[in-house]
């Protein structure tokens, strides 16, 4: 008999939705990860994560969405404290262009609530942040921030708590499978089990080489302020914000004494082996991002209070991978994130759970197969 009914390789964002997810469902589970919970070698960690339901990027997503407030709001209940906070989405750009033209398809498609703000509205509601002549904003009061290391450590404590096992520090090398039992081996010996979930996040180029997809790995920069205007603190109504100006920024009011942090989410440095990125600040990142605080966030004080690294892991449409592996039907994959992933890792755990364990799901995930790549095709 196998060591256990499934195995999930990776528990970061993904992967710690997916163990809490099998330990739910009362099946034999173990989540293996080189790091421990929390860590800030991957792409799961800085604090805070957007979570919002308008989505500009495409209103497929939408119904995800709604599956993933669900289960984020499953576990604060599970666990008794909050982590997700509804502070709101400013979003501002041209009318025409990605961002609030998408906001406003997604919202009407799905009957969203997202409010249109006249520049005079959103300087009334919110005096930090400017928009410019040529721009629109749309608030979006049901999105906010989720604490990215809480929501993966608690997923995992749950799983262990329901009888999952976590074993931190060990690095997957590989594994062979068969139809009904696969091997996995690692630093720490071979695990058997008879499904397996590969959640990799940056390490999916060469752990997921089969699913084929020429994923890019980017180098991205978080950078935390000091603020001298208690509207850019969350608990006096500072929103989230994301502007399509000159290029796409985003970041999230101060929650605590580090500030406002930001982000460019455009753009980043490709790199190829995430082990053995640089920590170092990017000149030209951070000139962009007081460039665009100077314009638009004009009362946040220059003074760095913090700067960290992560990894955007980008497929060729910058929509998720979610799929099975063509040649290892118990193996279930969940890779390229695309910068934009975290807010899904509650439903996206459910979803290749039921995946791997009954062999379809309800979750809407068929617009996230790997096939739309085949012939190089996206
Ligand atoms: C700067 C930044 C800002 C972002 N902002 C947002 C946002 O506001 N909203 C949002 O929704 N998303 C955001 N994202 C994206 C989101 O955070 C990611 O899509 C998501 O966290 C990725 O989760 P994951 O499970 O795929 O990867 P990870 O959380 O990185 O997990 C992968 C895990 O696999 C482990 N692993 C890999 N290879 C092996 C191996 N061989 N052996 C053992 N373990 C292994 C790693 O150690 C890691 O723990 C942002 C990302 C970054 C970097």
């Amino acid at each position: 008999m196998a060591d256990f009914d499934a195995i999930v390789v990776g528990s970061g964002g993904v992967g710690s939705a997916a163990l809490y997810h099998l330990a739910k469902r009362g099946v034999r589970a173990c989540g293996l990860d080189r790091f421990t919970p929390g860590h800030s070698r991957g792409s799961s960690h800085g604090g805070t994560r957007v979570i919002r339901q308008a989505y500009f990027e495409h209103p497929d997503y939408v119904p995800l969405l709604r599956r993933s407030y669900e289960l984020w709001d499953e576990l604060e209940q599970a666990i008794g404290r909050q982590l997700f906070y509804r502070v709101g989405l400013l979003e501002v750009g041209r009318p025409d262009g990605i961002v609030v033209g998408g906001v406003r398809e997604s919202a009407r498609q799905y009957g969203l609530a997202v409010e249109d703000l006249s520049r005079e509205e959103a300087a009334r509601r919110f005096p930090g942040y400017r928009v410019p002549p040529d721009c629109e904003a749309v608030f979006e009061q049901n999105a906010g921030y989720l604490l990215v290391e809480d929501c993966v450590c608690e997923h995992i404590r749950l799983a262990v708590e329901l009888g999952g096992q976590h074993h931190a520090g060990v690095e997957v090398l590989g594994w062979d499978s068969d139809s009904r039992r696969i091997e996995v081996q690692t630093t720490n010996g071979v695990y058997t089990a008879t499904r397996l979930i590969v959640t990799a996040g940056a390490w999916a180029p060469t752990l997921l080489s089969q699913l084929d997809v020429p994923f890019r790995v980017l180098r991205k920069h978080l950078h935390w302020f000091e603020i001298e205007d208690d509207g850019y603190r969350a608990d006096c109504g500072g929103p989230t914000f994301f502007y399509d100006v000159e290029g796409f920024f985003y970041g999230f009011p101060a929650i605590d004494e580090l500030g406002l942090k930001i982000g460019e989410h455009s753009n980043g440095e490709q790199i190829d082996d995430p082990l053995n990125a640089a920590e170092d600040i990017d000149e030209n990142d951070v000139r962009r991002v007081r460039e665009f605080l100077g314009t638009h966030l004009p009362n946040v004080a220059h003074r760095s209070t913090r700067h960290a690294i992560c990894f955007y892991t980008v497929s060729p449409d910058e929509h998720f991978v979610v799929d099975r592996l063509a040649e290892q039907p118990n193996v279930v994959a969940v890779a390229g994130l695309s910068g934009h992933g975290f807010k899904f890792a509650s439903a996206l755990g459910e979803a290749v759970v039921e995946l791997v364990l009954d062999g379809e799901t309800s979750a809407q995930i068929g617009f996230l197969g790997s096939a739309r790549f085949a012939n190089g095709s996206s």
